[in-house]
């Protein structure tokens, strides 16, 4: 019988190089990089490729698209945090639920599962640290409206290397101090934070401004994230979440709604670039929910955007798209519940469940 190395040999020779790739092992990534944009369902990103031109970023780099259904444990339709919780602990949990199974016991985030393995982690997002998002990552809270707790879980938890976002006087800054952080306020002071451990807000509010008066703060918190996460040899894993798409879905405002999706497109785009070069890298970018239950009927050549009509001022129960790019986004095609998501990466990371 032939030697592995005699067939491989030949396959070469023979110039027949993906006969040769079909017999590997599949490559896994280092690092992963989870892109949620809240409440944006597909047509809050076509609305976006529809405003732009007919380009995004998003779409020309998505290798693999599936769907995930994002129902909680108690409501057909979820809520922000239950649809983190999904993602950041792999079980439904009720609406409002924080990094916690329904009995309200903690569950280990993958954030903190990949920190104990060795690998950096962070998060960047465009709403205040402590909200629903971010916190079902970093914190384990019965209700997502105890802000006061879930601080004092961010603070205290040293699975992050990094976090950028807003709600600065929510934060004891002596406390982040003590804890090891290195404080920066504004993103001009972000790219001279060059801390072991890091928080960057990007403003003195309590909540971020919407991104025409707040800027780019997605894209330069991205890239500095990015810088930052991939000293680590060992890989990374990073949330980074468009966090007020949904705002703007919720208040039925099309202006708003689509500046944030583009906003997200844009950090995505630097994210998949940087992707892309480093080959180890999964870019999967999905959402918590769909918000508004948007439809499109027709053109506005006024605003040069689609005409937007919501059904909703709330979210829906509408199966969200996920695209995925680099090793292991085949793992993301076909139609899965939310949790399945979390499941895919910790195996692709070689993480085990706690
Ligand atoms: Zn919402």
């Amino acid at each position: 019988m032939k030697s592995i190395a005699a067939i491989l040999g030949a396959f070469i020779l023979t110039g027949q190089a993906s006969a040769v790739s079909l017999l590997l092992p599949p490559k896994k990534p280092k690092n992963i990089i989870l892109m949620i944009g809240d409440g944006t369902g597909l047509v809050h990103l076509y609305a976006a490729y529809v405003a732009k031109g007919g380009q995004l970023d998003i779409y020309a780099f998505a290798k693999h698209i599936g769907l995930s259904i994002t129902a909680s444990a108690n409501d057909f339709v979820t809520d922000s945090a239950a649809g983190a919780t999904a993602l950041s602990i792999g079980s439904k949990t009720n609406n409002g639920m924080i990094g916690v199974l329904p009995d309200s016991s903690k569950r280990e985030t993958i954030a903190e599962t990949a920190a104990k393995k060795g690998l950096s982690t962070g998060a960047v997002v465009t709403c205040e640290l402590p909200h629903a998002t971010p916190a079902a990552f970093y914190a384990h809270q019965p209700s997502r409206k105890m802000y006061a707790e879930i601080v004092k879980d961010m603070t205290a938890n040293t699975a992050a290397s990094i976090l950028i976002g807003g709600g600065l006087p929510y934060f004891d800054t002596n406390a982040l101090k003590s804890a090891g952080y290195s404080v920066s306020v504004g993103t001009e002071t972000m790219s001279k934070n060059t801390g072991k451990r890091q928080i960057c807000f990007i403003d003195t509010l309590k909540e971020p401004l919407p991104v025409a008066q707040r800027g780019p703060t997605l894209v330069h918190g991205s890239v500095h994230a990015i810088q930052h996460l991939s000293k680590n040899k060992k890989g990374f894993f990073l949330m980074i979440e468009g966090s007020q798409i949904d705002w703007g879905a919720h208040n039925n405002d099309s202006a708003h709604t689509i500046a944030e999706a583009i906003d997200f497109d844009l950090a995505a785009g630097e994210v998949l670039k940087w992707a892309k070069n480093n080959k180890r890298t999964l870019v999967i970018i999905t959402a918590d929910h769909e918000c508004g239950g948007l439809t499109l009927h027709d053109y506005d050549k006024v605003n040069k955007r689609p005409t937007m009509n919501f059904s909703s001022g709330h979210h829906t129960a509408e199966p969200v798209p996920v695209y995925a790019f680099g090793p292991g986004s085949e793992a993301f095609s076909g139609v899965y519940q939310n949790t399945a998501i979390y499941h895919k990466m910790m195996d692709l990371l070689n993480l085990k469940s706690k």
